[in-house]
């Protein structure tokens, strides 16, 4: 057993991880420089890769180099340089003219903070064709998208986390190959759904949890193949239809009834203890297609991976990472990184081919670099410093021995070098702390809230009832959300949108609603409990305090089918 040093919780190190330091343990000169074992537990590992992520406050600034107007994941008190996508890719500039000699009297973080601090960064993390989206971040080809974050190969999206070949979903979490969904969390090809969790294949339904091949269907938990189901009872296509014709979700009231329904449906049914699909000696929660992971979460077509979360498409042989795979291969301690990247390490970034990258942060096809920030195309480069491959493997290991002796090899960076406020990243979703509890760490907190033009502010319960009421004029004003008070604004495809589909229009801000269907999923930790109906050992995702019943895996089969 191992001790944290951030949380003194007992963490475990097996034999196998051991193999797996050592294999990734980079050469330089043919010798090879050892990985250390962990000295933090996989959560406060996982917390601290989660405090360089902001993944949704954006930011209206310019680039610096064009001039033209940008989004950004920068806060403008922050004076992070920063390009646009079309100058940061071009031949306008160059990174290697902010390269610098190494310090050896000084600590390695505090330099490569510095170098990060005046060095130009993308204004935001996207990838492939974007088209008439200015406001997507950590996202890849898309089309006339509004706030979207985690996605790739989306269109006509908007509020989404977490979107997967997906055309016209909106206000969702985890939707995949789905379309004309609404406030969905963990579909999976579904179509037409509203106000449903964790459902496959189903569509024309609305308001179903735990549901497979379900079609016009309205509140019903844990049905498979069914039609013209209300409230879990069959009825015939008539009844069905003349049940429905009363339900008018376009109003607001009507729509939060039918959401508590749901809810209080949901405690008469068991769960699974995990919620995994096709998988082969794995331990995680919402895996897909997985075989040898351990201790993932949210992970598809992986394998052999452990402490994984939001890794997908080919991933196989990584520890510790957070988002996104994609064929990344042999890498540890990373967050963001993927697309044919291999063997990175201590990485925050790494995209497109990239390979051989160590302690560097925003990185595209680039090979054999140490300690180096935002470039393209570079190799053999230390602190964006160009050398020739003899001079690299002759300065690395120094520059590894120096950071042994300063504690820093073999960890993350450290989080006081985030540029963000913990406030501001996806740590604080998944480790909430209060401000005095951050700055007492020594982390930054932010306060800054950007400013909200409109006509007027609106509260909330002030909005009509029904969307048949809402004026244009709403596009002027602004919402007060009932719950942060913050003002929000309706865009105009949006109110199309809820228009299209008698939808009413939201009372809490962007922010909140991704917040409140983040806590409608279950955290990312297990508990022991015992299956509900046999009484066998579970390990589940279910703490033992929650309402619902959690069975074993087969007696939960049994159960449904
Ligand atoms: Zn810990
Ligand atoms: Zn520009
Ligand atoms: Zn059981």
């Amino acid at each position: 057993m191992s001790n944290c040093k951030q949380c003194s919780q007992d963490f475990e190190i097996t034999d196998r991880d051991r193999k797996f330091y050592d294999r990734i343990s980079p050469e330089f000169g043919g010798k090879k420089y050892s990985i250390p074992e962990p000295t933090l537990c996989p959560e406060c590992r996982q917390q601290r890769r989660l405090a360089f992520c902001n993944e949704s406050n954006l930011y209206p600034a310019e680039c610096n180099l064009c001039k033209e107007r940008a989004m950004t994941e920068h806060p403008p008190h922050a004076n992070q340089p920063i390009y646009c996508r079309e100058c940061w890719h071009s031949d306008k500039w160059d990174a290697h003219d902010y390269g610098c000699d190494f310090d050896f009297n000084r600590p390695f973080f505090e330099q490569l903070h510095e170098l990060k601090r005046k060095t130009p960064s993308p204004a935001l993390t996207q990838d492939g064709t974007i088209i008439n989206s200015d406001y997507v971040h950590y996202t890849g080809s898309c089309k006339n998208c509004y706030l979207i974050m985690h996605a790739t190969f989306c269109e006509d999206c908007y509020y989404g986390y977490g979107f997967k070949k997906v055309k016209k979903c909106v206000d969702g979490f985890y939707n995949l190959r789905s379309e004309f969904c609404y406030d969905c969390i963990d579909v999976h090809t579904c179509h037409d759904l509203v106000g449903c969790q964790d459902c496959i294949n189903c569509s024309s339904s609305k308001f179903l949890r735990d549901c497979v091949g379900c079609q016009d269907c309205f509140l019903c938990v844990g049905l498979r193949n069914k039609k013209y189901c209300f409230e879990n009872k069959q009825f015939t296509k008539e009844e069905y239809q003349q049940k429905i014709a009363s339900m008018d979700i376009g109003s607001f009231e009507t729509y939060q009834r039918c959401m508590k329904k749901r809810q209080v449906l949901e405690l008469e049914h068991p769960f699974k203890a995990t919620n995994n699909r096709n998988t082969e000696n794995s331990f995680g929660d919402h895996l897909i297609n997985c075989k040898d992971v351990q201790y993932c979460f949210d992970c598809e077509d992986a394998e052999k991976i452990k402490y994984c979360y939001q890794v997908v498409i080919g991933a196989k042989n990584n520890y510790d990472i957070y988002q996104y795979g994609e064929n990344l291969q042999e890498s540890y301690e990373c967050a963001i990184v993927g697309a044919d990247a291999y063997h990175l390490l201590f990485t925050m970034d790494g995209h497109l081919g990239s390979s051989d990258l160590t302690y560097c942060m925003y990185m595209e096809t680039s090979k054999n670099c140490f300690g180096c920030v935002n470039m393209n195309r570079a190799s053999y480069c230390i602190f964006n410093k160009q050398y020739t491959k003899e001079e690299y493997e002759t300065l690395v290991p120094r520059i590894i021995e120096h950071m042994r002796s300063t504690g820093e090899w073999g960890e993350f960076f450290s989080s006081d070098i985030s540029l963000f406020g913990y406030n501001k990243t996806t740590a604080q979703m998944y480790y909430p702390l209060t401000k005095d509890e951050v700055i007492a760490k020594g982390w930054k907190w932010d306060d800054y809230e950007p400013e909200v033009k409109a006509e007027k502010v609106i509260a909330a319960d002030r909005l009509p009832d029904n969307i048949n009421e809402i004026p244009d004029d709403i596009l002027n004003w602004a919402v007060e959300c009932e719950v942060t008070k913050k003002p929000f604004k309706i865009v105009e495809q949006e109110l199309r949108f809820y228009r299209e589909k008698k939808l009413p229009i939201p009372r809490r801000s962007p922010d909140q609603r991704h917040l409140d269907r983040f806590y409608k999923r279950n955290p990312r930790k297990f508990w022991d409990r015992k299956c509900a109906k046999c009484n066998t050992d579970i390990q589940t995702t279910y703490s033992p305090d929650r309402p619902e019943t959690v069975y074993c895996d087969s007696c939960y089969l049994k159960k449904i089918y």
